[in-house]
């Protein structure tokens, strides 16, 4: 047999999961042009694109069109697509070991964390990425119930996730209309009775981990005013040193965002954001249903910390704040995989530049990218780098013989296992069928796409 990595013996690459880490690892093999390669890229749903389309707010379009680059990767003859296969229950490693010299875990993180305050398992207390799957049609949430009966709501955490979840309770029908929000999310939303939405953070408006452009657009909400506490909102001095040494200029454009916010009075808007900054929360507060009725929280303070971060220490300065809904948002979190070496304090793969480690050896044939070999941060393009890092280590492996030995690396083989495990896989020609129908669905009413939400009917659909 021929050099493995040839025109008569390509790589055989299982790329699991087939969301932006997936596909810039798909990307980036293609720019290797030196090897030949053919890879298969499974995903438990039948569509692809993970949190591209099951966590990017339905208002934000513009961060969508980042499918059309990955589309393209698709188009290639060296890729499959098998949708509606999932690794550990449908297939499993000892399967995959059979069929690839390389398998690359890119599941993502599709758990979150807690807060680990009394109260948090009272009903109308929810994680926030819950709620972002819940009204971006994730099949596995079409089914959940939020309390949007009640007047007002807290969101816990001061990064992109709570500004989405924070303006998506806010915005009108006439905002949301021409999304592509999943039907039920909207129905709900345009029933939804809260007026205002409060966002807390632990630290003060120089630490806030969302970013300028989405701050700056609660200032701009049909319907909702935004506030923010003045002495809140003033730069400690701790902050204030951590921001002239550092001259982030996102950092100052947040700053003067919060300062333009607290500055604002009440143009009489229905709806009212307010932004709490040096708040932690200590407990959820239950009615006699047990049902959230209230946050209780501590005032903080900043202070310079050894390292020369600025942290918050717990003032005794108590409040509660009525509400009846609360999401959590403070991140989100990794989940263990079958077989998989998993680092349960980070909520990530145990790896070294993509290497799957165990116990301090690397194992051969296997790697990771994404948010489970690195953790949930940072913007969907920072993948890119992620996944380049990881194949430029698949390569080298590859060029030194690292590679597993699989019993058939036959195309056909690994597709006619699968077959036999799964009666519906979900090929990429059919996904972009389904694509074709959400999307003329949606031109129809002015939307991007109207989406299938349960799989059962994506099926039925294409049947
Ligand atoms: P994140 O950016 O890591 O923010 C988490 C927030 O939770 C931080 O403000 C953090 O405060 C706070 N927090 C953590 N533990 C806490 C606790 N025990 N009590 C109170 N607050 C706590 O996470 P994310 O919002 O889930 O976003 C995940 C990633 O997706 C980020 O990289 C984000 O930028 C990205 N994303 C981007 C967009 C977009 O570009 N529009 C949209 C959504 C998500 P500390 O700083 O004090 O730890």
């Amino acid at each position: 047999m021929s050099e493995v990595g040839t025109e008569k013996n390509p790589l055989r690459v299982a790329i699991i999961g087939s969301g932006p880490a997936g596909f810039y690892t798909v990307s980036n093999f293609l720019k290797h042009t030196d090897v030949h390669v053919e890879m298969d890229m499974f995903d438990r749903l039948p569509t692809p694109f993970g949190l591209v389309r099951a966590g990017v707010a339905p208002d934000h379009q513009k961060y969508k069109t980042v499918t059309r680059a990955y589309n393209k990767s698709a188009e290639q003859e060296n890729f499959r697509f098998y949708g509606n296969v999932e690794y550990g229950s449908d297939i499993n490693l000892d399967d995959l070991k059979q069929h690839y010299h390389q398998i690359i875990f890119c599941t993502g993180a599709p758990g979150d964390r807690n807060l680990n305050v009394p109260g948090e398992d009272l009903q109308g207390s929810h994680s926030a990425t819950d709620f972002v799957a819940w009204y971006n049609g994730h099949p596995d949430y079409v089914d959940y119930q939020f309390n949007l009966q009640a007047e007002s709501a807290a969101i816990v955490g001061l990064g992109n996730v709570a500004i989405d979840v924070a303006r998506i309770l806010l915005k009108t029908d006439n905002e949301l209309k021409s999304t592509d929000m999943a039907d039920h999310a909207l129905a709900a939303l345009r029933q939804s009775k809260i007026k205002t939405v409060y966002v807390l953070g632990r630290r003060g408006p120089a630490q806030a981990a969302y970013t300028p452009p989405e701050i700056k657009e609660m200032g701009e909400l049909e319907d909702a005013d935004v506030s923010v506490p003045s002495a809140e909102a003033a730069i400690d001095p701790a902050s204030r040193a951590e921001m002239d040494q550092n001259g982030d200029k996102n950092v100052a454009k947040n700053v003067a965002a919060i300062e333009d916010f607290a500055a604002r009075t009440s143009t009489g808007k229905s709806k009212e954001l307010v932004i709490r900054f040096l708040v932690s929360p200590t407990e959820l507060v239950g009615d006699k249903n047990g049902h959230v009725s209230g946050i209780k929280i501590l005032k903080n303070e900043a202070y310079a910390a050894e390292d020369g971060s600025v942290k918050a220490r717990a003032t005794d300065i108590e409040e509660t704040i009525p509400v009846g809904l609360v999401f959590r948002s403070v991140g989100y979190r990794g989940a263990p995989l079958p077989e998989i070496p998993f680092n349960e304090s980070w909520g990530t793969i145990n790896n070294e530049s993509g290497r799957i480690v165990d116990n301090g050896t690397v194992v051969t044939g296997l790697y990771t990218a994404g948010w489970i070999k690195r953790g949930p941060t940072g913007v969907i393009g920072t993948n890119k780098t992620c996944a380049q890092e990881t194949v430029n280590m698949m390569v080298e492996d590859l060029k030194a013989g690292k590679i597993l030995s699989p019993v058939s690396s036959a195309i056909e083989d690994a597709k006619t296992l699968v077959d036999s495990r799964v009666e519906n896989v979900f090929s990429y020609a059919e996904w972009n069928k389904l694509d074709e129908i959400e999307t003329s669905r949606g031109a129809a009413q002015g939307r991007p796409r109207v989406k299938f939400t349960k799989v059962s009917d994506m099926l039925a659909e294409l049947q």
